[in-house]
């Protein structure tokens, strides 16, 4: 395999620094991704030469401004194959994604319609719908998982119903990094007559994503989970549904006309869009996709299960070691315990060898109340991450089982 780790990781200045006097070690890349680079000058490019409001200016720097915002709806429409940039709505996040898609797709919800979720969704999937639950009085049902954290793909079909209006399921989870079936899930939903919304979170950097080929009628993703800046995210909705859906929120640039007896709205995209959008780190994204897609999704990938599969095996040797998440389609994240070890002492000790790992409930409360414990530490691999490192993460993990007895 050509996959040139060496060369990528000299993309990341911060790989370079140390912590406690030791090389830094990060595997918190499920949490947020670092950043290249060319990302950051495109960032600093912005601000030295481009700065300016957009959509508003007449003057040359607003339209440059613009043009490289607009030139990232485009990029991005490419990236993920929707169908036309009317589709793209930039966002400041998946969470703001998804809460847009339950506020706005939820006034076309009555009382008793049903939504159905899954056991391992991250909070930012689950609160929303539950918001619209007490405005509307919705009906939340709970996909169930097995054993090894996969989907309990019976219950599913058992909970569709001729009340089922949506279902909002994870790509990839960000604990157990099981990775979904969604094109089957959108195809019964679709059967039932439900919509799907995809929180792709974690699989936008680490898996080929088409919403056209997966028919995903809206699909969600935080820029800085993969290469980009934070602050920016992207909502894909198919446009006939868009065109359906009220305002999220009121203000500038999402509208045609305004008059205190009556307002128009604007056209998609816009009409989503209230208020200045991040265009700094809109513009930026357009280089962390470039990035991405310079590399390749599919060798990243291939390199990431390599890491993966290495570390797994090597972590199952150590005394008392409990992986939570072993679905045979997994990305490259690794949740466990040592024992009964507190999950706090094990990322701390591993905090202090150098290794950045996150430990907690990982804003999936109900996931860990399913599984039994009340956190898990986790570690999860990025494009540059390395054999060598895993290797020693490996040996840090041992001498921390020792160190808690
Ligand atoms: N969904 C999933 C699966 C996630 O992993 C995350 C981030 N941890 C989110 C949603 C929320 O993303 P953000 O905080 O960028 O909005």
């Amino acid at each position: 395999m050509d996959y040139d780790v060496e060369k990528y990781r000299s993309d990341y200045p911060i790989l370079c620094r140390t912590v406690y006097g030791k090389p830094l070690v990060y595997l918190d890349n499920t949490a947020s991704t670092q950043t290249p680079r060319m990302v950051v000058d495109t960032v600093t490019d912005m601000y030295y030469k481009h700065k300016a409001n957009v959509h508003r200016g007449v003057h040359a720097l607003s339209q440059e401004a613009t043009a490289m915002m607009e030139a990232t709806r485009r990029r991005v429409r490419d990236f993920i194959g929707a169908e036309s940039e009317r589709e793209i709505i930039f966002t400041r996040g998946t969470t703001e994604a998804i809460n847009l898609v339950a506020a706005s797709y939820g006034e076309l919800l009555s009382e008793g319609d049903e939504v159905i979720l899954t056991v391992m969704e991250h909070h930012a999937n689950i609160v929303p719908w539950q918001l619209l639950r007490d405005r509307k009085g919705i009906v939340i049902k709970v996909v169930p998982m097995l054993p090894d954290g996969s989907l309990d793909m019976d219950a599913f079909r058992g909970l569709l119903s001729p009340r089922t209006r949506v279902v909002s399921v994870a790509h990839v989870s960000n604990v157990l990094g099981t990775v979904n079936p969604v094109a089957e899930i959108i195809s019964l939903a679709h059967e039932a007559g439900a919509v799907v919304l995809v929180d792709g979170a974690q699989a936008i950097a680490h898996k080929e994503v088409d919403v056209r080929r997966l028919d995903a009628d809206f699909y969600c993703f935080s820029s800085h989970k993969m290469y980009g800046p934070t602050g920016v995210g992207v909502l894909y909705g198919r446009e006939s549904l868009l065109e359906k859906m009220p305002p999220y929120q009121g203000g500038g640039e999402m509208i045609a006309h305004v008059a205190f007896e009556h307002t128009t709205y604007a056209e998609l995209p816009f009409k989503f869009e209230a208020g200045t959008p991040d265009y700094v780190g809109i513009a930026a994204l357009h280089t962390a996709v470039d990035y991405l897609t310079g590399i390749g999704v599919e060798p990243i990938s291939a390199h990431e299960h390599d890491l993966l599969r290495y570390t797994t095996e090597r972590m199952m040797e150590i005394p008392r070691m409990r992986i939570f998440g072993t679905s045979p389609d997994k990305c490259a994240i690794i949740s466990f315990l040592i024992g009964d070890a507190h999950h706090y002492d094990t990322g701390m000790l591993l905090d202090k060898l150098g290794f950045a790992v996150r430990t907690g409930h990982h804003c999936a409360q109900p996931l860990m109340q399913a599984l039994g414990v009340e956190g898990v530490v986790r570690a999860s691999m990025a494009l540059y991450n390395t054999r060598s490192e895993c290797e020693a993460f490996v040996k840090a993990l041992h001498r921390v089982a020792s160190m808690l007895g």
